[in-house]
């Protein structure tokens, strides 16, 4: 973020606009919707500028811009003139009076930019794009205008008149919030959004007053999936914004984590292959303790919670502890990564059967059942085998797959650092090893893997 969004108070306070065309006109009207002051300097105006002029919505002094003088007492200044000299001068003359200056299309003499805005007063959302790209901030908006119906302003006003006596009935700023976000999914604001504000208005007094002063927590075991943020679910991302408090792993993208609740508290308990930051054990106690505290507490994992995912043992310890909890599964790392590797886990000609398969090593060492992985027309995905790459060739090959069977590794699977590998059974560990993969990375094992040159699609950024 190179600037800083703000909203500036600038009712009744000097503005001044030098410039008399169709652009100031627009700065003027975006300045005056704030209740502004506005002064415009311009040695001719445009007829709609008259027009404020002479009802006396703006001032107007009739001269071109000379001194910094003219600038003295404002909170803004806007330079929109045609000649770059004048915009330069004013913008300098501003800067030296520390007052904060935008010159119509010219960023490097700007020191604040005009939003662009969608006004549904007083929520009012404000889109930049730094400069880079105000189309594209536009266009952002038109999507926003079309989302928010017209009718949000007045949920905001109705909130703003039941602030005192929310905040009389519950202590906490947690309690407002749930009872508030009850109140924002109910019916409440379809009353409002349809017109009927005195109707809607005794609704809220009766939710207020039926309102428990002490909520119940709860868990949401929530599948974050693999690591691209698009790959949520609805209720994923419904419930990751609504947490009082996050708990979360070392697998969950940094990409999903930015759309945690922003003031939700976040409880890191890591994770790293044999570091574990938290036994699971202390996992399982941290939940149901933090949920009894009335919390809403958003247990966020990598993948599919119930798939090598331990979701299981921590809602045991909620069952018993008589915490109510919910679950949400993701797409796991065997479908997205997958997926976005361009390998199909079935297919028609070459595998009928899927098998997922940890390949986490138990004191060092691999139990797993090879005679069933070394089975034909079949895909192995192996989660968490990277350290056992080596062995689990070794073995598959001892038990009788052909050395020449093909192998893919993807490490971070799905997001814009996706790396992929492929090989055979023979030569991968190798090539592993040289290209320094570091997990998470899947394995996928089978004849599928090769259609992987027909099908990539996905090309991340950093690939
Ligand atoms: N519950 C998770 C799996 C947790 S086990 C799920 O359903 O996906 C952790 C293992 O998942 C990692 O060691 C790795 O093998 C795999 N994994 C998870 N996300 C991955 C990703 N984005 N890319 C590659 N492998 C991933």
């Amino acid at each position: 973020m190179q600037a800083l969004p703000i909203f500036i108070n600038i009712t009744n306070r000097l503005c001044v606009v030098v410039g008399g065309g169709d652009v100031a006109m627009r700065k003027v009207n975006t300045l005056l919707k704030a209740n502004a002051a506005v002064t415009l300097i311009s040695p001719e105006i445009s007829s709609d500028l008259l027009g404020l002029v002479n009802v006396k919505k703006i001032n107007y002094s009739a001269t071109c811009y000379l001194s910094a003088t003219q600038l003295q007492g404002a909170c803004l200044v806007i330079a929109a003139t045609d000649d770059h000299v004048v915009n330069m001068a004013v913008s300098n003359d501003a800067k030296h009076l520390n007052i904060p200056v935008n010159v119509v299309d010219s960023p490097s003499l700007c020191t604040f930019t005009m939003a662009s805005i969608v006004d549904r007063s007083p929520i009012v959302i404000a889109i930049s794009s730094e400069g880079n790209a105000p189309v594209l901030a536009r266009y952002i908006r038109t999507k926003i205008e079309t989302m928010l119906p017209a009718g949000y302003g007045r949920i905001a006003h109705i909130a703003g008149e039941f602030r005192d006596k929310v905040k009389a009935k519950f202590t906490t700023t947690q309690q407002r919030r749930i009872f508030w976000e009850g109140v924002l999914q109910g019916p409440i604001v379809e009353r409002i959004l349809s017109g009927q504000e005195a109707a809607a208005k005794l609704d809220l007094e009766d939710a207020l007053s039926a309102a428990p002063t002490q909520h119940q927590g709860e868990v949401y075991l929530v599948g974050g999936g693999p690591g691209d943020p698009d790959l949520l679910t609805f209720r994923a991302l419904r419930l990751m914004q609504q947490c009082d408090v996050c708990v979360y792993d070392k697998l969950v993208s940094p990409e999903v984590m930015e759309l945690v609740r922003r003031d939700a508290e976040l409880i890191y308990v890591g994770k790293a292959r044999d570091q574990h930051t938290l036994p699971q054990e202390e996992i399982n106690e941290l939940l149901a303790s933090l949920a009894l505290q009335g919390k809403r507490v958003l247990r966020l994992k990598g993948g599919d919670p119930f798939i090598f995912g331990r979701g299981g043992e921590e809602i045991e310890t909620l069952m018993q502890r008589g915490v109510p909890f919910q679950v949400v599964p993701g797409i796991t790392a065997a479908n997205g990564v997958s997926t976005y590797a361009g390998i199909p886990l079935t297919h028609r000609d070459y595998a009928q059967a899927c098998l997922f398969i940890t390949g986490h090593l138990k004191n060092g060492s691999l139990d797993l059942d090879w005679v069933a992985m070394s089975r034909p027309r079949q895909t192995v995905v192996v989660y968490m085998g990277l350290v056992g790459l080596a062995e689990i060739c070794r073995q598959l090959i001892q038990h009788g797959v052909a050395p020449s069977m093909p192998v893919a590794v993807i490490e971070q699977g799905t997001t814009q650092r996706q790396r992929v590998v492929t090989g055979t059974l023979q030569d991968l560990t190798e090539k592993v090893v040289t290209t320094q993969l570091k997990a998470p990375c899947l394995i996928i094992v089978g004849e599928v893997v090769r259609l992987r040159e027909k099908l990539n699609w996905f090309e991340p950024l950093k690939g």
